[in-house]
């Protein structure tokens, strides 16, 4: 590992990330990341990353192990999206190797710098578990409230102020960037500040089973078991990682099992619904023994809220004309975003000019999609009405007549007319059936929303799940 980052060279750090090689915005990078953080920290975390390939349009980088890439990735994300290229989605365009020849060592003398809340256990418990690793600004003031979220959020609120006395477990599921993650590091923040006593750990569901794997390999096991069981707070995030991984599976029921039976508190993230998961029926069941609730896309004012938080945060001034361009082109996830707020800002930046509405376009149209109308399919509508009205996607397609898929159905009918430029009769061969089928449909949730409140919410979430303004 001697070519760590620790020996890079140093660049000029205030070049925005269009115009410069790979190589030395990766060095401006770790200069930047090197005065954040503490020596000790530097060492344990930074310097054993090295730069394996900056030629190509991705940043190829070789990691000691997973931990040290959601490290990076969690607590660096915004340096990395100064100085780095991005990819399509905003993200930095970064490609990670693990190094196979390091990955039994996971790191104990990582745990204890950044494990304030494990620290204590260490010296008796030593499982082979990180730390509390919360990202620093995913907390509950720094997020943006709207129709979308507002559930999601009150009820994340209310279980960091009484862990494992409301809903157990809680499931939140929904779309890529639209803070699931920040919600639950939001919790582990809370709990961590307000009541210390509390044994929380925040893991993704693929670290979950790395550690697993590395207690197996070691031995260690029951330690380990030990050390999730006698947790107060689970945090989960992404576990639809979990599909199609059986042996692990069980594991991390046993465990949930456990923990729930003695009322301590569980918090899972998905991006599905619990019925939409390929796991387990056992599983699918324990995660819907709680409160299963959808956070949904933000509408636009929300996002423009988003947005100029954001900014203010990063100390960028930007116009609200701006904001509501960026907003009203980009609508389907928040990381976006911020991925564009950073590009635009950088490129103000690095030509000292001001942030207008002209620039915005000149340097985002690439990340402004074309009106997303045009590009819905009935295959989406039909995911989105599975996932508001909490059904399989299979019975929504499958023959069944139940009142409650009925109507469902002919809620996908009623959007796909809506929102499809398609003729009838091909949206009709679309769900298997006639073009006058589509049209009764329509007619009849039109004259329902008119007097079912519930319906048109709900139709207006699988709107917005699909990015359409409601
Ligand atoms: P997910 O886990 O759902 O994919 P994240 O929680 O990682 O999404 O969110 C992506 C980014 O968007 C993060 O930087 C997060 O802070 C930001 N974000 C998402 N929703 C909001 C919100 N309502 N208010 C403020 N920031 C948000
Ligand atoms: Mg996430």
């Amino acid at each position: 590992m001697g070519q760590g980052i620790g020996r890079q060279g140093i660049g000029n750090q205030d070049a925005g990330n269009q115009d410069i090689g790979n190589q030395d915005a990766w060095d401006q990078f770790v200069v930047c990341a090197r005065r954040r953080c503490t020596p000790i920290a530097f060492q344990n975390w930074l310097a054993p990353i090295e730069l394996l390939d900056s030629d190509g349009a991705e940043l190829v980088l070789l990691v000691p192990n997973v931990f040290v890439k959601e490290y990076l990735l969690d607590n660096y994300n915004e340096e990395l999206r100064t100085f780095l290229p991005l990819d399509a989605t905003g993200q930095p365009a970064i490609r990670f190797v693990v190094d196979s020849r390091t990955r039994p060592e996971p790191s104990r003398a990582q745990t204890s710098s950044a494990s304030p809340v494990l620290a204590h256990t260490e010296s008796e418990e030593t499982a082979l578990v990180p730390g509390l690793r919360l990202n620093q600004s995913y907390r509950f003031d720094t997020f943006i409230e709207g129709p979308s979220n507002q559930f999601v959020k009150s009820a994340t609120v209310g279980i960091a102020k009484r862990p494992g006395r409301s809903y157990n477990p809680l499931f939140i599921h929904g779309g890529v960037g639209l803070g699931k993650t920040h919600l639950l590091h939001s919790v582990g923040h809370y709990v961590r500040d307000q009541h210390k006593r509390l044994r929380v750990q925040c893991v993704t569901t693929e670290a979950f089973i790395n550690d697993l794997v590395d207690n197996l390999r070691n031995k260690s096991i029951d330690r380990w078991k030990r050390f999730y069981r006698t947790l107060d707070v689970l945090l989960v995030d992404d576990i639809q990682f979990l599909q199609n991984r059986l042996n692990f599976e069980e594991e991390f029921c046993n465990t949930f099992e456990a923990l729930i039976n003695q009322h301590k508190q569980i918090i899972v993230t998905s991006d599905k619904p619990p019925g939409q998961l390929k796991l387990s029926e056992r599983m699918v069941a324990r995660m819907e023994w709680g409160l299963v609730a959808h956070i949904g896309v933000p509408d636009l004012e929300t996002r423009v809220a988003i947005l100029q938080h954001k900014a203010d945060q990063k100390g960028i001034r930007i116009p609200t004309e701006v904001a509501f361009l960026i907003g009203e082109h980009m609508s389907s996830n928040v990381r976006q975003l911020e991925g564009a707020l950073n590009r635009l800002s950088a490129q103000a930046r690095l030509f000292n000019v001001p942030i207008t509405a002209e620039l915005a376009t000149e340097t985002l149209r690439d990340l402004f999609v074309a009106p997303i109308q045009a590009r819905v399919t009935v295959d989406q509508i039909l995911k989105a009405v599975a996932s508001i009205f909490e059904m399989r996607l299979a019975d929504l397609k499958g023959p069944g007549r139940t009142k409650e898929v009925a109507l469902a159905r002919q809620v996908a009918m009623f959007l796909a007319k809506e929102l499809l430029t398609d003729s009838l009769q091909s949206i009709g061969t679309a769900f298997g059936k006639t073009h006058s089928t589509v049209l009764h449909a329509h007619k009849t949730v039109a004259q329902k929303m008119a007097e079912d409140e519930r319906l048109r919410r709900q139709i207006s979430m699988v709107r917005r799940h699909l990015g359409q303004s409601a």
